[in-house]
């Protein structure tokens, strides 16, 4: 399976990707992860990145570009993949579409998460991520079992830097200008899917695999 999953911050990409992995056993591809990794690990890449990330901007494509095409060469990527967070801009698809051509591979479906962008300042608000497994959760749709603490891990649940309100409306901005205009741009590839992303969690992960066509 060969996928993007299209959609705001907060849509429930991740969320989504990380059930379409156990599903189809193909990685997720979170350029928003790689990238708080090496501002994590303070690596040149990441260094550059913080800037950007802390205010709700874009990091410049060449740098994305360069680590979805790294990461396209490993193994695992050898059965498909999630992109989830990648391509958000024209530049970035268009990269995509060479890099997959070169690689030979064509991408399967692309599901926009469609979300009301209201709710989307509380989804993102309430947000925690468990910083040892990075399993997520949501205080109020999605709370773990013992407040703060990891169902699966133990680990400490942080909020985001990046989830406070001034970041999150500037990132759903930066997502309206740049982002958007990537369903029109799939849309035209007939590979276009969208799916009601304000439905539960459950319901949404089955309404994606009636759009793939695909049993549970
Ligand atoms: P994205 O990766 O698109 O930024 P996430 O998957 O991290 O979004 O989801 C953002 C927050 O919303 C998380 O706290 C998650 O638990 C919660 N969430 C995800 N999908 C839903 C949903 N369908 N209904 C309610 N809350 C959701
Ligand atoms: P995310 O985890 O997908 O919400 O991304 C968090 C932040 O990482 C974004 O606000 C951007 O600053 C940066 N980022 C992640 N993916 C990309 C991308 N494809 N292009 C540019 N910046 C990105």
């Amino acid at each position: 399976m060969k996928l993007i999953l299209l959609g705001p911050p907060g849509a429930g990409k991740g969320t989504q990707a990380k059930m379409l992995v156990e599903r189809f056993g193909v990685p997720q591809i979170s350029t928003g992860d790689i990238l708080r990794v090496a501002v994590k690990e303070g690596t040149p890449m990441g260094l550059k990145a913080k800037s950007c990330m802390d205010s709700g901007a874009l990091v410049p494509d060449d740098v994305v570009v360069g680590i979805v095409e790294e990461r396209l060469q490993k193994d695992d990527c050898a059965s498909g993949f999630i992109l989830d967070g990648f391509p958000r801009t024209v530049p970035q698809a268009d990269a995509l579409t060479k890099t997959l051509a070169v690689m030979s591979k064509d991408l399967d479906a692309v599901i926009s998460l469609e979300v009301d962008i209201e709710a989307l300042v509380a989804r993102l608000a309430g947000r925690r991520t468990c910083k040892a497994c990075g399993a997520g959760y949501h205080l109020e749709y999605e709370p773990p079992a013992k407040p703060g603490v990891c169902d699966t891990c133990g680990g400490k649940l942080i909020q985001r830097d990046d989830d406070q309100e001034e970041t999150i409306r500037n990132r759903m901005a930066v997502y309206l200008d740049q982002t958007l205009p990537l369903v029109e741009y799939y849309g035209k590839s007939g590979l276009l899917s969208k799916v009601d992303g304000m439905l539960p969690i459950e319901d949404v992960r089955r309404a994606i695999l009636d759009a793939l066509q695909v049993a549970e």
